[in-house]
C-alpha cells in the first residue's frame, strides 16, 4: 500500500505537470502503424469509433512498419527460431540469426562488427562506461538524445558540453579537455537532431577530431536506412564514411520500426562491449522474429526497392517543404524528412494540432521544455508511404487551420 504521504507527493507532481500544460496523453491506434491509421478519438478509451487519419508523426520513414515482406520474414523466423530466447546472449541467448544480423549491419555500414541491444536507448546507455574511465573525456553536443546523456552520466569520464552544432564551441571544449590532460577524448553527437531535422556537420566535427586526436561517436537513429547513398546514414550523406569511430542506431525507426538497437565499431570496441556493457549483459536477447525481419529490412533498403523508397521519401519532403513555404509557413531550412512547422506560441500549437487531427491529419506539437521557449512547433515527418496527394492534402489542412489561428 502506498503511504498517503507518498501518494500526495505523486499527485502533486502529476497536478503540476497538468498545470504547466505538459501532460502527455496517448492516442489509441486501432490497427497497424502505417501512413493511414484509425485513431480512437477522445481520451484513452476503446469505446469511441475510430476515425481514419493520415499519419505525419511516425518515424516510419520508409513505410516499412507494415510491409508484407517484413511481416513474412518475422513469421518465418518465428517458425524456425521460436518465440523468445529466455536468456541473455552469453548464457544461451545467441542464435545464428543474431550473429547474422550483427554481421549484416556491420558489413552494410562498413565496420568490423556490431552488437545488438534491446533498443538504441540501451546501446547508448551501455556504450560509454565500459570504454572510458576518469582519465578520459567526453565532449557532447548540448542537444544530444536523452539516452546519450544518460549513458554519459553512467561513465566516469570528464564531461564537456558544446553548444548545439557550434564548431567554435566544440573547438573550445576540445581544448578544455586537452588542458584537463584527458587521455582519450570522444566527441558524441546525434547524426540528426530530431526536433529540428538538422543534420550534424560531421565533416567539420571529424576535422576537429583529427586536429585534437579525438574519436567520434554518432547516433544515427534518425538516418539509418534512408539518409545518404544506400541509406547508410549521416556519414554517407556527408561523404565522410570511415571517419566515424563508433556508430549507434535503431531498428525501431526506418528499419521496420519494431525494436532493437545496435553499436558498430572496430572489433576491439565491440569485443569489450560484449564483455562489459551492462544493458547487453543483464538484459534478454532480441527476439528471433525481430532479427529475421531486421535482416529483411536491411536487404530491402539495399535493393532497388530501397532506392525507390528513398527517392519517394525525399520527393515527399521536398514537396511538403516547397508547398508549405509557398503557403507562408516558417520552416527551418534543410532536406531531412523531419520538417518542423514553426509557430512560436505553445497554446496555438496545441490548438492547431488538435484541429488538424479533427481534419484527418495526425501531427504533434512540441513546446517548452522539449524545445526552447517561444519556438513551439508542429513537427511533421514524411514517409515514403505517403502519396504526393496525401502530402498536398496535409498542406491544405495546415493552411486552413493556420488561417483560423492567424498563423499565416
Ligand atoms: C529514437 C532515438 C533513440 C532511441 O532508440 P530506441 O531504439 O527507440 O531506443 C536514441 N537516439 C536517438 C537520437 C533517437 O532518435
Amino acid at each position: 500500500m502506498l503511504s498517503p504521504k507518498f501518494k500526495n507527493q505523486l499527485t502533486e507532481t502529476l497536478d503540476s505537470i497538468q498545470d504547466q500544460g505538459l501532460y502527455k496523453r496517448e492516442r489509441l491506434i486501432a490497427g497497424a502503424q502505417s501512413v493511414e491509421i484509425s485513431v480512437v478519438s477522445g481520451e484513452a478509451t476503446t469505446e469511441a469509433a475510430p476515425s481514419e487519419v493520415l499519419n505525419f508523426c511516425a518515424n516510419n520513414y520508409l513505410g516499412l512498419a507494415d510491409h508484407a515482406d517484413l511481416i513474412a520474414a518475422a513469421k518465418e523466423s518465428l517458425d524456425q527460431y521460436g518465440f523468445g530466447m529466455a536468456s541473455v546472449r552469453f548464457i544461451c541467448g545467441t542464435q545464428t540469426l543474431h550473429r547474422e544480423l550483427e554481421q549484416t549491419i556491420a558489413s552494410w555500414l562498413g565496420y568490423d562488427d556490431s552488437i545488438l541491444y534491446a533498443a538504441c536507448f540501451d546501446a547508448n546507455g551501455g556504450l560509454f562506461e565500459p570504454l572510458l574511465t576518469a582519465e578520459d573525456a567526453i565532449v557532447s553536443d548540448s542537444l544530444n538524445h536523452a539516452s546519450i546523456i544518460d549513458g554519459i552520466r553512467l561513465c566516469k569520464a570528464k564531461r564537456f558540453r558544446f553548444a548545439n552544432s557550434d564548431m567554435d564551441d566544440l573547438r573550445t571544449q576540445l581544448q578544455a579537455a586537452r588542458d584537463a590532460e584527458a587521455r582519450n577524448v570522444l566527441i558524441a553527437t546525434d547524426g540528426v537532431f530530431s526536433m529540428d531535422g538538422y543534420i550534424a556537420n560531421l565533416p567539420a566535427i571529424c576535422d576537429l577530431a583529427d586536429e585534437f586526436e579525438a574519436m567520434v561517436m554518432v547516433d544515427d537513429c534518425h538516418s539509418t536506412g534512408f539518409l545518404g547513398p544506400g541509406g547508410r546514414g549521416t556519414a554517407a550523406f556527408h561523404g565522410c564514411e570511415g571517419r566515424i569511430d563508433i556508430l549507434t542506431g535503431t531498428l525501431g525507426k526506418a528499419l521496420g520500426g519494431a525494436m532493437g538497437g545496435f553499436t558498430c565499431a572496430s572489433q576491439a570496441v565491440i569485443d569489450l562491449l560484449r564483455q562489459r556493457s551492462r544493458p547487453y549483459l543483464f538484459s534478454n536477447s532480441l527476439a528471433p522474429s525481430l532479427c529475421g525481419a531486421a535482416i529483411k529490412a536491411i536487404e530491402l533498403t539495399q535493393s532497388s526497392v530501397g532506392d525507390q523508397l528513398r527517392k519517394q521519401l525525399f520527393e515527399n519532403a521536398q514537396l511538403f517543404r516547397g508547398e508549405m513555404d509557398a503557403a507562408g509557413f516558417t520552416l527551418p531550412p534543410g532536406e531531412h524528412p523531419i520538417i518542423p512547422v514553426m509557430v512560436g506560441d505553445a497554446e496555438v500549437v496545441q490548438k492547431m494540432s488538435s484541429d488538424l487531427l479533427e481534419r484527418g491529419i495526425y501531427v504533434v506539437g512540441f513546446f517548452f521544455p522539449v524545445v526552447p521557449k517561444g519556438t513551439a512547433r508542429i513537427r511533421t515527418q514524411m514517409s515514403a508511404g505517403h502519396t504526393p496527394e496525401q502530402v498536398k492534402q496535409a498542406v491544405a489542412e495546415f493552411t486552413a487551420v493556420a488561417k483560423k489561428h492567424g498563423v499565416v
